[in-house]
């Protein structure tokens, strides 16, 4: 059985989680966007990650139809979180674009990053902040898988829900955090020919919790690895996890798409 059918009409895919409001796309959105749609790549989250990324996560999702802001601050911003910026986060919540809260978490990786004790704190406001409003949550994760699930467990996660995104953990990992309810996304991380450790955890994953995700302008997925990734190579993704879960193109980009639905509370 063919993953992809060159002949028959690609289903239209989610790119999960994509930087389109990052510098390097700034300048030329609609051209990226256009892109994207020759692919079928016909909705995308465009997360937020700091005063500058959330507006303009925003400004994109209210011009571009399928295109959805998540709004909120990631570790190596929060010293900026103050409380003007909390009061400009809580109003941005409650904006119909805004579909869920994030990127947020814990990154130990960057020597230069806030302390831990200052990223847990951030990441526990915001989590609150996901309680209240009742939006799920985007968690990234680098270096910090066991605080990252300490935190989560004493949070309410399981009721407003979310995502761990871009997931680089193994089988293990990733039932750890299934079991706290949440979703799990894969990025061109989980094309990559030596990544054994996360190919175990994509064979893992209920079907009705797995998402897929570029996360550009990082990570390009095989055949363009290196390349400054964009939102129309989640197609390269989508094509490869299929074929590790032997399923066709078409059967997982609709999978993710309806998951993508569920999680985000967007009707379509
Ligand atoms: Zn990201």
């Amino acid at each position: 059985m063919a993953i992809y059918d060159p002949t028959k009409r690609p289903a239209s895919a989610f790119d999960t989680h994509t930087h389109l409001n990052d510098d390097v796309f700034w300048h030329d959105v609609a051209a990226y966007w256009a892109r994207a749609r020759e692919f079928r790549i016909m909705e995308m989250n465009i997360v937020g990650y700091n005063l500058v990324g959330n507006q303009r996560a925003i400004e994109i999702a209210n011009e571009f139809e399928g295109a959805h802001a998540i709004v909120g601050w990631q570790p190596e911003d929060i010293r900026e979180f103050d409380d003007k910026a909390m009061s400009i986060l809580r109003q941005q919540l409650s904006e119909p674009e805004v579909v869920g809260i994030g990127e947020m978490g814990l990154d130990y990786y960057w020597e230069e990053n806030p302390t831990h004790d200052e990223q847990i704190a951030a990441f526990k406001q915001q989590l609150a902040l996901a309680k209240e409003f009742n939006l799920p949550v985007t968690i990234h994760a680098r270096d910090a898988f066991d605080d990252v699930y300490e935190v989560l467990k004493d949070s309410d996660v399981a009721s407003f829900g979310g995502v761990m995104h871009s997931f680089t953990g193994d089988a293990e990992e990733a039932k750890r955090f299934l079991d706290l309810g949440l979703y799990i996304s894969f990025s061109g991380i989980a094309t990559f020919k030596n990544a054994h450790e996360v190919k175990s955890a994509v064979q893992v994953v209920p079907h009705d919790r797995l998402l897929v995700e570029t996360d550009a302008p990082y990570l390009a997925p095989t055949p363009h690895r290196g390349k400054q990734n964009e939102p129309m190579y989640v197609f390269d993704t989508i094509k490869n996890i299929a074929e590790q879960l032997g399923m066709t193109y078409n059967e997982l980009a609709q999978l993710t798409t309806e998951n993508a639905h569920r999680l985000w509370k967007i009707n379509s």
